[in-house]
């Protein structure tokens, strides 16, 4: 535990520094952003700022670069490189969070490919964000979706993959880890069984790129979606990570500037990716301080980011499982959850919690954490939810320990 006692990064985030007596236990939601962020962002706008893309003159040309150095950074972040080891920045497509990313992927690559009959494979533990707009694709299209379910202990295992993914599966597209439970999914095993499948891979990284070293070659993903915002960038950069042969073949999403190569009255050729699927001005300053964000994580080391995240979860899960009046919801064992747990206090709704704690100035989530098919599942319409980044330490999780406390002396009045 003396590893992840006062921590020593919160003095690089402003609003942890500044707010000392505040325990921010909410970054599933959105993470805090570090002092290299919020600079960049204003370095941006000072020294650089131009339209990208549209000007010949240095100022706009050094905005494209901007963009394109950040590309390539967080194409080496998840281990999008050739095999001398060059980051693909060109398989790094900017939209404004997951959710663009993956309604990106369903409406272009789903709306082309599948046909009645046809499946559509994801999970019990969806966030709505990889759901609906497979709900939606395959209305327009006929196909159906179908659900891995993970079993009593979590998992979903290699029978269920088996059993669900099968030949009219076309699209798999799968959270790797759980933003309401905290626990990893078998990407690869589901992977290697939609490949064999012919099917494509998509995979929802929102809650793993922040928290795990993500290869996308070693996870066997076609496609991946995460936001900026949760890994200390800023909010409205999402990225979408696709194979470049797979985002060639797919046809454009939004349309209008900067998007083509040559318009004439009647028709329009389109730009390569990943301009293809950048219409209209990008938030260049935002990619600039999200590639701020990358060099800031690396200088800590990401071995040591990761480490320190999973000792945090384990301390957590197993300071909630130790309160007699406190119910976890998920796996007991501390070390099947990446930075979140979810949780009840007994008898008592998840709003009065969150409420009350907030009195100590201990944010946590309450609700149904947009899983509305998982929480039913679970047999739950709402829950709390706890949940830690490398910037928190010991005594957040303690203090809110002694929130939960006071929630329960209030209401049972000893
Ligand atoms: N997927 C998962 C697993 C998430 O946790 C979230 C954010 N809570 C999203 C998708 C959506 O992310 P965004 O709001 O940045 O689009």
């Amino acid at each position: 535990l003396a590893a992840i006692t006062a921590s020593p990064y919160k003095k690089d985030f402003p609003l942890l520094a500044n707010n000392p007596d505040l325990t921010f236990l909410d970054s599933a939601a959105t993470s805090q952003r570090p002092r290299a962020v919020l600079d960049a962002q204003r370095r941006f706008y000072e020294t650089m700022n131009a339209n990208p893309l549209r000007g010949l003159y240095s100022l706009s040309v050094e905005a494209t670069q901007a963009i394109e150095d950040a590309r390539n950074h967080i194409a080496s972040f998840i281990g999008a490189v050739d095999e001398a080891g060059n980051p693909q920045g060109n398989e790094v497509v900017f939209t404004r969070n997951t959710s663009e990313s993956l309604n990106l992927v369903a409406r272009t690559l789903g709306a082309s490919i599948l046909k009645p009959g046809d499946e559509v494979v994801i999970s019990i533990m969806e966030h709505h964000s990889n759901l609906i707009p497979w709900q939606q694709v395959c209305r327009q299209t006929g196909a159906h979706l179908v659900y891995l379910r993970a079993n009593d202990d979590f998992r979903i295992t290699q029978d269920e993959i088996e059993e669900k993914i099968g030949p009219r599966a076309k699209i798999v597209s799968v959270t790797q880890v759980s933003n309401v439970l905290g626990v990893e999914n078998p990407i690869r095993q589901i992977a290697d069984r939609a490949h064999q499948m012919g099917a494509y891979m998509v995979v929802d990284g929102a809650q793993s790129v922040p928290h795990l070293k993500v290869d996308v070659h070693d996870l066997g993903a076609d496609l991946l979606a995460f936001s900026a915002h949760k890994l200390g960038g800023p909010m409205g950069i999402g990225v979408l990570w696709g194979k470049a042969d797979i985002l060639n073949a797919m046809p454009p999403f939004l349309t209008g500037g900067e998007m083509i190569d040559s318009v004439t009255e009647t028709d329009a050729v389109w730009a390569p990716v990943p301009q293809k699927f950048e219409a209209g001005t990008q938030d260049a300053a935002g990619s600039y301080a999200f590639d701020a964000d990358l060099t800031y994580l690396e200088s800590i080391g990401l071995d040591t980011v990761e480490r320190r995240e999973r000792l945090l979860a384990s301390y957590l899960t197993q300071s909630l499982a130790a309160l007699d009046f406190v119910d976890v919801i998920g796996p007991l064992e501390g070390e099947r959850h990446v930075g979140a747990v979810a949780f009840n206090v007994r008898g008592v709704h998840p709003h009065d919690v969150a409420s009350i704690l907030d009195g100590s100035k201990v944010c946590i989530r309450a609700g149904h954490h947009c899983a509305q098919p998982l929480l039913a599942w679970l047999g739950q319409s709402s829950t709390c939810r706890a949940s830690v980044a490398f910037y928190n330490d010991k005594e957040d999780i303690d203090r809110l320990v002694e929130g939960l406390k006071t929630v329960w002396q209030v209401f049972n009045g000893n």
